[in-house]
């Protein structure tokens, strides 16, 4: 088929899809014929790249030149950027096809896609004889309900807790979220700076190494970005995994954890010692700081990156008494309860009385936790832990309740962020309700490889 015939299928499953599961913040068919056809006529010259007329899906966060990018917010209404995002624009060099934007958690704060503007994303998969909708996690939400419902053949992501993996989990997908700086902030919302990697989903693991290489390179835009060279990860699939020593962690043994998140796991380290892997139990004293560490850090980002959205620059603005009034007025209507609630924490823990004592602990907090995963990459070669506590959960079920319940859901993800070292999530079978869980694979910083081999052992 030629690209504009299997684009043209894609966005129409795209716009039937809409209406049950609210996916996207944009579907625009004339952008993503343009660029199929585009993309036929680089075939029919014989100029194909690596991802030459593939469609995908795009999260929000990413600035994608005119179309209209708005992080599921209502601040960002109406915004179009003049510019690409580095990582989107690797992937169109590439040869792929935009289908359609993806909602997020609004500024990718969440972990059940319940605060986008645009309201809930609802999860293609049901437990076993139920009707109850549930989350598809968050904050990369609508890029997996849309993958996983058969819309596209990868999507990109961001992590800045566990947006990529988190999701993908609850969804029976890939997820990936690389080393710190291999895939460049270049264009890409911010939300933490030091946390945030953009990152990819696929349905199988070669897929999402092959997208994570693609969009993965040194950017000299992004100062953080890795300048060193991009590693073959789809090569690294084939790679036996015979003699790696796989670290299992007892801290993430957690009480209260469902016994089904044991069972898979006890079953991953069978699958990986069948096929000659060493386990080792390792132990990561500082993990029970790691929340509270990441829920101090990223806020107080949040709140300095967010100070942007004035009314001024961008989307919309609320026209007040004065200058000062039209801020506040602005802000107050473009953006929702848990982004208010975020900026409040950061601005409360970067304020001068407080600085000491919350922030300054946090980053000291945020190094040994690094200091930790040396220790136990001296011993082992990768790490495996269950991606999430739970499986997927009905929507409203937890967003109602104390919002210490939903950030709870990060207890596995975190710690890979404030160390900035590669995780990412693999499907590991189904829960007794028939839902998809996952496995986490941590390596050492830069060391995909290793991950990506690993997490094809497990596939
Ligand atoms: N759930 C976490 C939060 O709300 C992580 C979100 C993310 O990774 N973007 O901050």
């Amino acid at each position: 088929v030629s690209s504009a015939e299997l684009t043209a299928a894609h966005v129409k499953a795209a716009e039937a899809a809409q209406g049950p599961l609210n996916c996207f913040t944009v579907i625009d068919p004339d952008h993503a014929l343009g660029m199929a056809k585009a993309s036929d006529a680089r075939r029919a010259k014989g100029e194909a790249g690596v991802l030459e007329g593939v469609p995908l899906v795009i999260k929000d966060l990413f600035a994608v030149k005119g179309v209209e990018t708005t992080a599921s917010s209502n601040i960002l209404k109406g915004f179009k950027p003049e510019y690409e995002s580095s990582v989107t624009q690797n992937l169109w060099n590439a040869g792929a096809v935009m289908v359609a934007k993806s909602s997020m958690d609004e500024f990718a704060m969440g972990s059940s896609n319940e605060t986008a503007a645009t309201g809930p994303v609802v999860n293609p998969w049901r437990a076993t004889g139920s009707t109850e909708k549930l989350v598809p996690g968050g904050s990369s939400g609508g890029s997996v309900a849309a993958l996983s419902a058969g819309i596209g053949y990868g999507a990109t992501g961001t992590d800045t807790g566990g947006s990529i993996r988190q999701p993908a989990a609850f969804t029976g997908l890939v997820g990936v979220k690389p080393t710190y700086g291999r895939c460049s902030r270049w264009g890409v919302v911010a939300f933490a700076s030091s946390l945030d990697h953009p990152g990819a989903f696929g349905k199988t693991v070669r897929d999402s190494a092959l997208l994570t290489q693609t969009m993965a390179g040194h950017d000299p835009k992004d100062s953080t970005s890795y300048p060193g060279a991009v590693p073959d990860m789809l090569g690294a699939c084939d790679k036996p995994v015979k003699g790696l020593r796989i670290g299992v962690p007892k801290e993430y043994r957690m009480d209260g954890m469902p016994g089904e998140i044991d069972t898979l796991w006890a079953k991953g380290v069978e699958w990986l010692k069948a096929q000659g892997c060493e386990i080792v139990d390792i132990s990561l004293p500082m993990t029970k700081y790691a929340l509270p560490a990441y829920y101090i850090i990223a806020p107080a980002e949040a709140s300095s990156n967010l100070a942007r959205y004035d009314g001024m620059r961008y989307g919309l603005r609320v026209e007040g008494e004065d200058l000062i009034d039209t801020y506040e007025k602005t802000r107050a209507a473009g953006f929702g309860k848990e982004v208010q609630r975020r900026i409040l924490i950061g601005t409360y823990v970067l304020s001068a009385g407080y600085y000491d004592a919350y922030y300054v602990k946090a980053l000291k907090v945020r190094r040994r936790i690094y200091e930790d995963f040396q220790a136990a990459f001296e011993k082992v070669d990768a790490i495996l832990t269950p991606t999430t506590p739970s499986a997927a959960f009905g929507i409203g079920s937890k967003s109602k309740a104390d919002p210490i319940e939903m950030y709870l859901n990060d207890i596995f993800t975190v710690t890979a962020n404030i160390a900035g070292i590669p995780a990412m999530s693999v499907p590991a079978g189904l829960d007794k309700a028939g839902l998809p869980l996952g496995l986490q694979v941590i390596t050492r910083a830069l060391d995909e490889e290793t991950m990506f081999s690993v997490a094809a052992a497990i596939e």
